[in-house]
């Protein structure tokens, strides 16, 4: 069995640049055919808990997260642990503290997304590490559990890059959208191997490894989302028709 979870999401109700609702999202999710996401608003839960709540009802299993801004390696997705962060970057050290302490684990978010200016990358720079060739780890971000590999708002090159450099250092790699509105969620995922109910499960299959990076390599991001195109192409006539396609297109090419 697997279980497809899309590890980077925003609501509305938490992350100013959002678009979508708690409820829009839980209700895409499930439209493309995810079984799970994780919320990871900047800073804040309420977004996570309120989506967590309304999957409950709805039957999709919502994990609560975080993606907090820290000083030295720009934004971290934090899993497994249920509290808001200060709104101003903070030290990496102390996040790792309080993940610790509150049993939780870390990943960078888009490690080498060039737009940032500041991430994983930028603090290798900073520091004259070069991670293509240096053996050991800066020892700053040993904390961190892995990093995302595929990341719906970066580019193929630099999801390359940080699939390279996980494998590189034995970092775990996972997979999320980083949707801010509807039209993204499930665009990446992560498969993991079994069914996860809790946030605490989510955690230790995290840490065990037990996943891979679902990659759908065409036009469309998904099976669900090409069966849901499909659909769409087949059912709709005439103006709708064209409007839907025009619409998607626009899509497509917002997105390479
Ligand atoms: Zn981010
Ligand atoms: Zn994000």
């Amino acid at each position: 069995m697997s279980f497809l979870v899309d590890l980077h999401t925003h609501t509305r109700e938490a992350s100013a640049c959002a678009s979508q609702s708690a409820d829009e999202l839980v209700s895409r999710a499930l439209s493309v055919g995810l079984n799970g996401l994780a919320v990871t608003d900047h800073n804040r839960i309420d977004g996570a808990l309120k989506a967590q709540r309304l999957g409950r009802r709805r039957g999709l299993a919502v994990f609560a997260g975080v993606e907090v801004q820290t000083e030295e390696l720009g934004d971290i997705l934090v899993y497994g642990v249920r509290r808001d962060f200060p709104d101003a970057p903070m030290s990496f050290r102390r996040l790792a503290r309080t993940v610790e302490r509150e049993g939780g684990v870390m990943f960078a978010a888009h490690p080498f997304r060039q737009q940032v200016h500041s991430g994983l990358w930028t603090y290798f720079e900073d520091v004259g590490f070069d991670w293509r060739r240096g053996m050991v780890l800066p020892e700053l971000v040993r904390p961190l559990t892995g990093v995302e590999i595929y990341n719906g708002g970066c580019t193929p090159e630099e999801n390359e890059a940080a699939a390279i450099f996980a494998g590189r250092f034995r970092l775990r790699g996972i997979a999320g959208s980083d949707a801010h509105g509807q039209w993204r969620v499930g665009w990446c995922a992560t498969e993991f191997e079994y069914e996860l109910r809790s946030d605490e499960e989510l955690v230790e299959a995290l840490r065990l490894g037990r996943f891979r990076v679902s990659r759908m390599q065409s036009e469309f991001d998904s099976d669900q989302e090409r069966a849901v195109h499909l659909k769409a192409m087949h059912r709709l006539r005439g103006q709708e028709l064209a409007d839907y396609v025009e619409n998607w297109m626009r899509r497509k090419q917002r997105r390479s």
